[in-house]
């Protein structure tokens, strides 16, 4: 029988991870500019690819055989520092931010001019514990980046708590293991950093390829979903979200309510002032829709120069909104691009308060309200009353046009909803 050997507590051989970590990390920036170049668009691809590859040009310099190749030490550790500004900016770059470069470059530059101090001398705790600082600096506003980005997506949030702690893990774990651990185990730490580091480079490339998948999926939902001239809603998204609202409300017990929205003479604006105007006047009808309206509301473009928008709740509380919208629209839409184009809007409200799976039938209902407001002379709310049978309706207050002279007076049937507005 041989008897067991004792091997040293962590056998691995440093060159030779140093040479595998080299390897795995210019293999991954190799990689990342590869998708780069599969994907154009995506440009934080290319700058994350670089950082992999400065970082790998750092490490391949720190664990070169002296007497072939040496950099002094501060250049080497400057580039780990570049690399990870550059990370950084990626981020920036990613969330459509703009790349700051002197940011990026400042802790390399920092570093460089610190080391020239004597206090921080080659292989000291407090030259380690310097390195380690810039490092957990860029680590923290990288993490900030994600983290004010956390709503847009699962995977900026995941990202926003995961590569924290990975560098905290790698970059924070040699300092204590050299504070920590008896005499004969402290350079155990470039072992567990250089291991650590390998598992960190892999991870983070499979993060940054899941932040990009995430983010153009999201491209794609959103360019389905939106309409590109006023980034509302587009007909499709806004009757699938109205479907679930209405199916929501309705498993709730809770009422609906549905506000369609129609420009005023919007022909005879695009033909005195052009489309171009007729265009930003849109605009100011979305941005003033988007302001007027709360959390929970939907609204949408269904088309042209019509609108709609659905509430949760009763007349009352989505004529408030309306009245907001129709008076806002007045203000706004009164002078346009320094052109005084006086828009309006008429509005028609329809609610359910029963149980009601689907848009649809409230669609009709508000529609004819609309109708209504056209006809009794424009720039006002009209309701459809709750019963679907006899569709009644009811005016708001509200300016009253030039051409529709003695029309804003009209009213008719003040009850059921009407009633509730305190009319
Ligand atoms: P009413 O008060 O009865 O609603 O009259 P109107 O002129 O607003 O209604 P009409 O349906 O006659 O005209 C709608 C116009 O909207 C016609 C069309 O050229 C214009 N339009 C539709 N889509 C757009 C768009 O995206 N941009 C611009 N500028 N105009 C559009
Ligand atoms: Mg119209
Ligand atoms: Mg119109």
């Amino acid at each position: 029988m041989v008897a067991a050997t004792h091997l040293p507590p962590l056998a691995l051989d440093i060159p030779t991870l140093s040479f595998v970590a080299v390897g795995l990390s210019g293999l991954l920036g190799v990689f990342l500019i590869f998708a780069w170049l599969q994907h154009r668009d995506a440009r934080a691809l290319a700058w994350w690819g670089a950082a992999y590859l400065i970082g790998a040009s750092s490490m391949a310099m720190w664990g070169a055989p002296a007497p072939w190749f040496k950099m002094p030490p501060e250049i080497v550790e400057a580039l780990t520092f570049v690399a990870c500004g550059v990370v950084w900016n990626g981020v920036r770059l990613f969330h459509g931010r703009p790349v700051l470069p002197l940011g990026g470059l400042a802790g390399a530059l920092g570093w460089l001019v610190l080391t020239q101090v004597p206090a921080l001398p080659v292989g000291s705790q407090t030259r380690l514990a310097v390195a380690a600082a810039i490092v957990a600096a860029y680590t923290f506003i990288v993490a900030f980046e994600l983290w004010r980005e956390r709503r847009k997506s699962f995977f900026s949030r995941t990202a926003a708590i995961f590569v924290p702690g990975l560098h905290a893990m790698i970059f924070l774990m040699p300092i204590a293991m050299q504070a920590l651990l008896p005499e004969r185990y402290a350079d155990l730490w470039l072992t567990v950093f250089t291991l650590e580091t390998m598992i960190y480079a892999v991870g983070t490339a499979f993060i940054v390829l899941l932040l990009v998948k995430d983010h153009d999926r999201q491209v794609l939902r959103n360019a389905a979903t939106t309409d590109p001239l006023t980034g509302l809603l587009n007909r499709r998204a806004f009757l699938d979200n109205a479907n679930r609202l209405c199916a929501g409300q309705g498993r709730r017990g809770g009422s609906v309510t549905l506000l369609m929205f129609d420009l005023d003479h919007f022909k005879s604006i695009n033909d005195r002032f052009g489309h171009a105007i007729g265009d930003e006047v849109l605009r100011v009808f979305a941005q003033v829709a988007r302001t007027s309206m709360r959390a929970n509301d939907i609204v949408g473009r269904l088309g042209g120069e019509e609108f709609a928008a659905i509430v949760p709740g009763g007349l009352d509380v989505a004529a408030k909104i309306g009245e907001r919208i129709r008076a806002g629209i007045e203000t706004c839409g009164a002078t346009v691009c320094a052109h005084a184009i006086g828009a309006t809007v008429s509005i028609g409200a329809a609610s359910i308060a029963g149980p009601v799976m689907e848009v649809g039938p409230l669609l009709v209902r508000a529609d004819a309200a609309l109708y209504r407001a056209k006809h009794n002379g424009r720039n006002r709310l009209c309701t459809a009353d709750v019963e679907p049978d006899v569709i009644r309706v009811e005016e708001t207050a509200s300016g009253r046009r030039a051409d529709d002279p003695g029309q804003a007076s009209a009213k008719i049937i003040p009850i059921g909803a009407a009633e509730a507005w305190g009319r």
